[in-house]
């Protein structure tokens, strides 16, 4: 029996540093702050790569880019999220839709929603009304509350093509 549908789900943390832009979904943000990561830490697109992978149950990120590997040493989100969609696709799976959270005291997200959207749809080559993002600021308490840390979460929705 064939499956039609299938869903994943991806989540990452990076911490915070000082200074700088912070990448979110590819969108450079000018807050003051940045992520900390081996590659250049952009924590939405580690969530949706994730999700897509886990999604079609092809592995994860770190298997497919290991940190370990001086290659992706601050090695381009947005062409490891290309190349595992490329992998997804080839499997015979489409995103129907993606929603992503991203937990964060600073930057405020909704000022760049729209921003990010449409830079992940552009990403994945989808319309972004396939796409939406929303900001949570942690309510103070915890790493993300704290300003320590930015989550990303992600849930995917797949069809087959
Ligand atoms: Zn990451």
């Amino acid at each position: 029996m064939t499956t039609a549908v299938r869903i994943g789900i991806g989540h990452d943390t990076h911490r915070v540093g000082s200074g700088g832009k912070m990448l979110l979904g590819g969108v450079n943000i000018e807050c003051d702050h940045h992520l900390i990561g081996h590659s250049d830490a952009d924590v939405l697109l580690h969530a949706i790569t994730d999700a897509i992978l886990g999604a079609s149950a092809l592995g994860d990120i770190g298997q497919l880019f290991p940190d370990t590997a001086a290659a992706n040493k601050n090695r381009c989100s947005q062409e490891m999220l290309r190349i595992a969609y490329e992998q997804v696709q080839a499997a015979g799976w489409k995103i129907n839709n993606l929603d992503c959270v991203i937990l964060a005291t600073i930057p405020k997200i909704s000022p760049h929603r729209e921003a990010i959207i449409n830079s992940i749809a552009q990403l994945l080559e989808i319309n972004s009304t396939q796409v939406f993002v929303k900001g949570k600021t942690g309510e103070q308490v915890g790493p993300v509350g704290r300003g320590e840390a930015v989550v990303a979460q992600c849930v995917v929705l797949l069809q087959q093509q």
